[in-house]
């Protein structure tokens, strides 16, 4: 039997496949970042979906709901880094709803199925507790209502879900109707940092 990976083994394979799940939008991203421009960004530590603190509050979806594309330029993305590859996500299940056979939520939580929960490494084929899992949102389905971002933070998630604009998709408006709508002003146009570019 094979032995079981430390945690450092886990998260690092788990961070390496997150790095090409950011690579979408990297194009568009180097062209701006090289022009100087600023482009439309969430700021996380306003937007009261991801902000600590904004616990037992509405999701606010206007991400969702309020962009000029059909399916919004915002999506969901889940930072492996800081993920706890929880046995019972509250992000993927819907922790409220009723306990089945295996003993866990019936429901999902996201309302479009874009989550996959898959055992990573070593599994453990007779205590599925004991096994890490990793959650990969499809941003293809997602499409940004931020439901699971506020559902992964204190007291059961990590934070470690968070809103970002897909800078591929997003038709940069000058007057972008989610900066509008958005009740937080987390929703800002301003150039990118070094450490910016998930998109
Ligand atoms: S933001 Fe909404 S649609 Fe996207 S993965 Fe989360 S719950 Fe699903
Ligand atoms: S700038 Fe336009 S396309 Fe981009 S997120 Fe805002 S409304 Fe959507
Ligand atoms: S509209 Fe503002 S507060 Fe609402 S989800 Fe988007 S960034 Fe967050």
């Amino acid at each position: 039997m094979k032995d079981k990976p430390t945690r450092r083994e886990v998260l690092g394979h788990a961070v390496r496949g997150a790095t090409l799940v950011g690579l979408g939008g990297l194009g568009f991203y180097l062209i701006r970042k090289a022009n100087g421009e600023g482009v439309w960004q969430i700021d996380c530590e306003k937007c009261v979906n991801s902000r600590l603190g904004a616990v037992g509050v509405e999701v606010c979806d206007y991400c969702a709901t309020s962009c000029v594309l059909g399916l919004s330029a915002v999506r969901a993305v889940n930072d492996y880094s800081i993920c706890g590859r929880c046995y019972i996500c509250p992000a993927y299940f819907d922790i409220k709803s009723a306990v089945n056979e295996e003993g866990l939520p019936s429901q999902k939580l996201c309302p479009r199925d874009a989550i996959d929960r898959k055992p990573i490494g070593w599994v453990d084929p007779d205590d599925p507790a004991n096994n890490y899992y990793e959650y990969a949102i499809d941003e293809n389905l997602c499409n940004g209502c931020g439901k699971c971002v506020m559902a992964c933070k204190e007291p059961a998630g990590l934070n470690s879900i968070r809103l970002v604009v897909r800078y591929d998709l997003c038709l940069d408006c000058n007057r972008c109707t989610i900066a509008i709508a958005c009740p937080d002003e987390a929703y800002e146009r301003k150039p990118l940092s070094e450490d910016e570019g998930v998109g």
